[in-house]
């Protein structure tokens, strides 16, 4: 069994322990063994094989040659384009749908040597907090199948916990790489919006969306960061600052940390989650950090002012599956209107149907200024209180999640509530920051399901969060 992070397997390789064919085998075997979790939409057996023998044959030939990635194993969400491979977003709407184009982070990490073992199942086109929206049916936590692995890149959390690749690409428009992760007992992080280019990500909400990363070290994580991320003249959001590994690894700072009076004084906060703070806490001033509460009385308007930004923009985004350029086209209709309708009555499910509704309601004429004017303005509001806050400190610590992960079908039947779940993870998307979830374990002996702790840090600050992690874990 070869190691399951990456630095480690590379280590092997070189070492001459296992070879690149093994390593792409075991993995195959075992998502052969865990296809009752539903974890993957498709695996590229055949691909990846060829492509760990070409690899090997170059490190075997010219052991120079080889790039920064060389040999990682990773399984992409099915919202990332892949050129001349389907990708459908969970969605009936994309069935058999092929990219046209590969998305610039996948390119930048193929060029640099990572194998695509295989696309990973998602809520329908990243919406949801569940991974029960999908198309493909739910996919299942490894470490207890009756819960769901959260959403929206359930897939990924369970591809990393379950050792079926070395990491997983996922997206993060609202807590969809940080919450599985946490769900799952994994490592996710989602980069200062920019840092990534968005080019072959299927667009939700465009000023929330980032690609975002699973993986089960901070090594790895920091590595693949500085290889995929910065300038990419197809995403104009984009810039020249790639994340620098060296910063990462010779840190020893000590930093000054807020929590949320709100947050942590609440006594209804859910006890496990309680715990994990408290641990978490307790360990950051042992390590010489400075802990600190401070007030953040927006934390209500986070969740409303996300969803109301995040629907309208997804009913733009999502206006061009209209049964002609794209996917699905329903096939009994009798003029443009009727298939424009039955195109996407039949394409898309009902959780995408309802935020597409709501996106609309906030744009229409009579209600744009009430609604989405509103929360944009509100959006500033709480970007300029934590700016605010982030002079001060270096970086803020809060629950990933609100309980641990919860049984599949008891969320999906309350959306409101299911939305109100997001409410610790938004926040990094609302103002465009960094943001890391980690596994935190504290010894209560009923404490079985595993629990993330989340680190949001200033922008660009994704070097920070990772050393600080990296103690902390
Ligand atoms: N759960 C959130 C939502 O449904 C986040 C999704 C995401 O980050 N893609 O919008």
């Amino acid at each position: 069994m070869s190691p399951n992070n990456y630095s480690d397997a590379r280590q092997a390789v070189i070492n001459g322990e296992v070879n690149l064919i093994d390593i792409v085998r075991s993995f195959l075997t075992a998502i052969k063994d865990l296809e009752h979790l539903n974890i993957y939409v498709e695996v590229y057996e055949e691909e990846a094989l060829e492509r760990a023998r070409l690899l090997q044959t170059q490190y075997e030939q010219n052991p120079s040659s080889i790039g920064a990635l060389w040999g990682m194993v990773i399984s992409i969400k099915d919202v990332i384009c892949y050129k001349n491979h389907i990708v459908t977003a969970g969605s009936r709407m994309l069935t058999n749908f092929e990219s046209q184009i590969t998305a610039t982070p996948v390119q930048r990490a193929l060029d640099a040597g990572a194998i695509i073992i295989g696309r990973t199942n998602c809520d329908e086109f990243a919406m949801g907090s569940t991974n029960e929206t999908s198309v493909y049916g739910p996919t299942y936590n490894g470490v207890d199948p009756t819960r769901v692995p959260g959403g929206s890149s359930g897939g990924a959390a369970v591809a990393v916990q379950m050792n079926t690749c070395h990491l997983s690409m996922g997206s993060d428009t609202g807590g969809s790489v940080r919450q599985p992760a946490a769900y799952c007992g994994v490592i996710g992080i989602k980069p200062t919006y920019g840092r990534i280019s968005r080019y072959g990500l299927i667009a939700y909400a465009s000023s929330f969306d980032q690609i975002g990363l699973i993986g089960h070290g901070i090594e790895d994580l920091a590595l693949f960061l500085s290889t995929v991320s910065g300038m990419d003249p197809k995403d104009s959001t984009s810039f020249d600052l790639p994340v620098n590994l060296s910063k990462v690894q010779q840190n020893q700072k000590k930093y000054k940390i807020a929590g949320f009076k709100e947050v942590f004084d609440d006594s209804n906060l859910n006890p496990h989650v309680k715990a994990g703070c408290d641990l978490t806490i307790s360990r950051l001033r042992a390590l010489g950090h400075e802990y600190n509460t401070v007030s953040f009385d927006l934390l209500p308007y986070l969740v409303p002012t996300y969803y109301v930004l995040t629907t309208a923009e997804a009913s733009s985004n999502l206006s061009r599956y209209d049964g002609i350029r794209y996917g699905y086209s329903s096939k009994d209709s009798s003029d443009i209107k009727s298939l424009y309708f039955k195109t996407r009555s039949e394409g898309f499910g009902i959780e995408v149907k309802r935020r597409l509704m709501m996106g609309t309601f906030v744009l229409s004429v009579g209600y744009f200024d009430a609604y989405f004017t509103k929360a944009q303005q509100v959006r500033q509001m709480i970007k300029n209180r934590i700016d605010s806050i982030l002079e001060e400190y270096d970086m803020i610590l809060l629950p990933t999640t609100t309980d641990i992960a919860p049984f599949i079908g008891s969320l999906s039947k309350d959306p409101i509530q299911m939305y109100l779940s997001d409410v610790f993870t938004v926040l990094a998307n609302i103002c465009g920051l960094p943001a890391i979830s980690i596994p935190v374990k504290d010894d209560h002996p009923s404490h079985t399901m595993p629990l993330g702790i989340q680190l949001i840090g200033r922008e660009l600050a994704e070097e920070d969060l990772l050393s600080l992690s990296h103690q902390l874990l």
